[in-house]
């Protein structure tokens, strides 16, 4: 391939660098899999022209075209998997979009109703502790992008278990690995090459975001970790990301993804131990403010990373909440507000 934003993987299956506005990323990785007249494109990029026309020339070096794709799989409802998934949908009357229904059922939450969305996560950060003069910056990270955006309208819903196929040449299996968002999917090519795209669920070496709030509850950290160990019974043999690098050593990495997080927990339970000075709970923002960061010290994060930050790190404490060894203590703040915190369990209140 002429073009610097290409890699043929295999005969029939590129991967396309796509430029997007995260600075800590710089670009996305999307695949094309192309089986005579049958392709599918797995995540699409970010929602600029910039990228459409990346993805628009790079597809025409492989004999492509926007219009003539025939399949798109969205690997999880974050923009710059999600973002051209639409208006390449629209191009092809006949094409699928596809998405798990788990993601699928949040879009109108989240894309289709901005106020609800951001009042929500509002109320839910104020709760965990975040200071009122920061919230808004917190809540204005997305918004620019958000108006931006169109919601995707997936036409085929999946749960897993199903096969993605290309022509007689690929079959992929729908693998869903909940973590990193509740319906984050990978495909794998079990019957063949052995190919695992992993999306964002496993990078080769930064962890992906693994958050607790409003769009999503329960448990995210086991989740995640239930699908670490689902991507490890999987015979991988080339792991195909959405960031970084193509890697092989699927298994060595789901060990340090884990560790990682064990690590994190362990943290979490140091900080409520050493650093409460005289109090015993301590909200969610003052924990992961005395946690350590890929990005640096907290005083360094800007607003979008300490949000994110600050709902990693509920994740962490929901789960150990989950597993006996924190309380929650949910209380009405003097202005009637509710607040949260959290205390190991044991200490008395
Ligand atoms: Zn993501």
């Amino acid at each position: 391939m002429k073009s610097e934003t290409i890699t043929e993987v295999k005969s029939g299956l590129y991967q396309i660098r796509l430029p997007i506005p995260i600075r800590s990323l710089g670009y996305v990785f999307v695949y094309f899999a192309k089986n005579g007249d049958h392709s599918l494109l797995i995540d699409t990029g970010w929602p600029s022209e910039e990228c459409f026309n990346t993805l628009k020339e790079s597809l025409s070096e492989i004999g492509s075209q926007p219009n003539q794709i025939e399949q798109i799989v969205v690997s999880h409802l974050h923009p710059d998997h999600f973002g051209l998934a639409e208006q390449i949908k629209e191009m092809n009357r006949d094409s699928k979009l596809i998405m798990h229904q788990a993601d699928a059922s949040l879009i109108l939450d989240r894309y289709g109703d901005y106020r609800g969305f951001t009042k929500e996560l509002h109320d839910w950060l104020a709760e965990h502790g975040a200071p009122s003069d920061e919230l808004k910056a917190m809540i204005e990270a997305s918004s620019e992008m958000l108006n931006f955006f169109r919601p995707p309208k997936p036409n085929l819903i999946v749960s897993g278990g199903e096969s993605v196929k290309v022509g007689e040449e690929w079959s992929f299996e729908v693998v869903p690995t909940p973590g990193h968002t509740i319906g984050t999917v990978s495909l794998y090519d079990r019957n063949g090459s052995k190919i695992l795209f992993s999306g964002d669920h496993i990078l080769p070496t930064i962890t992906p975001n693994v958050s607790l709030g409003p769009f999503y509850r329960g448990d995210p950290l086991d989740d995640y970790l239930d699908s670490l160990d689902t991507v490890d019974r999987l015979d991988a043999e080339t792991v195909l990301p959405s960031h970084e690098y193509i890697f092989s050593d699927l298994h060595k990495r789901v060990q340090e993804i884990k560790n990682h997080h064990r690590e994190r927990l362990n943290e979490c339970l140091s900080v409520l131990e050493n650093y409460n000075q005289g109090k015993v709970s301590m909200s969610g923002y003052q924990i992961a403010s005395k946690l350590h960061w890929y990005s640096g010290m907290w005083e360094k994060l800007g607003a979008w990373e300490r949000r994110a930050a600050l709902m990693e790190t509920l994740a962490h404490l929901e789960y150990l909440k989950r597993k006996g060894k924190v309380t929650e203590i949910s209380e009405l703040n003097e202005d009637g507000k509710p607040r949260v915190e959290y205390a190991l369990v044991g200490a008395s209140c």
